[in-house]
């Protein structure tokens, strides 16, 4: 064990909002490990948190803790995603981005796909029945979610359901303790942008373009999530799903911390994501491009971008540690291969 490593670390996770110096800090590994668990109380915990070795994106290698988790949240049920008929409402499918705006993806969105993106190849919906065309099995939805989406799932709802992950799916988290910042910002599309406190994956941008280009969509629940086959369900949009993290901060008086809003993750450079908005419900307007800001004695923090945005955060300040999707994994994020 490394204390000094810990104790910074703390810093990060506990005081990086504390302005002042009243708090007082715990100093041990187990202290380290059990906030942490803490902060993830609302997850779906497989394994961890443990205190280990890592290697970041930028080379520097340096000490991590790791969560193992199920994605799958435990204070709601994920989706829906399509609605099944052009009549349905609102409640019968979820969201979907535009130019930073959220909409709806009810019956009357499907039917006026045409119309929205000024294309009339959009096609999304039995003419005579008004049925929607959604991926309807594990099969259909990667074939419809795959770079080059296979054609006879153009004109497609795409859904992939948390029902078709292998049982024992899981994610691994490999997050500095203490960030290594890092010359370049780093990109959110190699381990994501970080992981919310319900252990979820906060997603780098979706690829709405390509998934545009072939005339389907992939909506999002309200929650800002849907599935892959790879890592499950996961978020690009952050929306009011999230409560604020139990505990870990509870036990430092942080006024700097609550003017900020709810903690509601950990970067994947070991820097905190709050919520969109300030407490008292104003932009924070000093954001960098990464959406990370220093205020008023309060450590380095993001805020997540506005749902509409596609971007959770805009870019990693500092380097990224990983995350995997093999049990037991070692995370050297500087020799990952490029993701498709
Ligand atoms: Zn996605
Ligand atoms: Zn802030």
């Amino acid at each position: 064990m490394v204390p000094r490593k810990l104790t910074a670390m703390k810093s990060v996770l506990v005081a990086g909002l504390a302005a002042c110096g009243t708090a007082t800090f715990a100093q041990t590994s187990d202290d380290t490990v059990s906030e942490i668990a803490t902060f993830f109380d609302s997850a779906y915990l497989i394994g961890g948190p443990e205190i280990v070795d890592c290697t970041l994106s930028g080379g520097t290698k340096t000490t991590c803790f790791s969560i193992t988790v199920k994605a799958d949240p435990q204070s709601y049920t994920p989706g829906p995603w399509c609605p099944a008929n052009i009549t349905d409402s609102a409640e019968a499918g979820g969201i979907w981005l535009r130019d930073g705006e959220v909409h709806d993806v009810d019956g009357a969105f499907i039917a006026n796909l045409a119309e929205f993106y000024g294309d009339t190849d959009w096609q999304m919906f039995d003419p005579d029945t008004g049925d929607v065309r959604f991926t309807g099995s594990l099969e259909a939805c990667e074939a419809a979610a795959r770079p080059d989406v296979d054609p006879a799932y153009e004109n497609y709802c795409v859904q992939c359901l948390p029902e078709y992950m292998p049982d024992d799916a899981t994610v691994t988290y490999v997050i500095p303790l203490d960030p290594q910042t890092a010359s370049l910002t780093q990109p959110t599309n190699f381990s994501g942008s970080g992981v919310a406190h319900n252990g979820i994956r906060l997603d780098g941008p979706a690829p709405i373009d390509a998934i545009l280009a072939a005339h389907t969509i992939a909506p999002f629940d309200e929650c800002g999530g849907h599935v892959n086959t790879h890592v499950g369900y996961h978020y690009h949009a952050v929306t009011d799903c999230l409560s604020p993290a139990p505990a870990i901060f509870g036990s430092v008086e942080s006024t700097a911390a609550e003017q900020h809003g709810i903690q509601i993750g950990i970067a994947m450079d070991g820097y905190q994501i709050f919520s969109h908005l300030m407490a008292d419900g104003s932009d924070p307007n000093d954001l960098d491009a990464c959406n990370g800001h220093e205020s008023d004695g309060a450590a380095y923090h993001y805020h997540a971008g506005a749902a509409g945005s596609n971007a959770i955060l805009g870019c990693l300040a500092a380097e990224a540690g990983c995350a995997l999707e093999n049990k037991g994994a070692v995370c050297d994020a500087s020799a990952r291969p490029p993701r498709p």
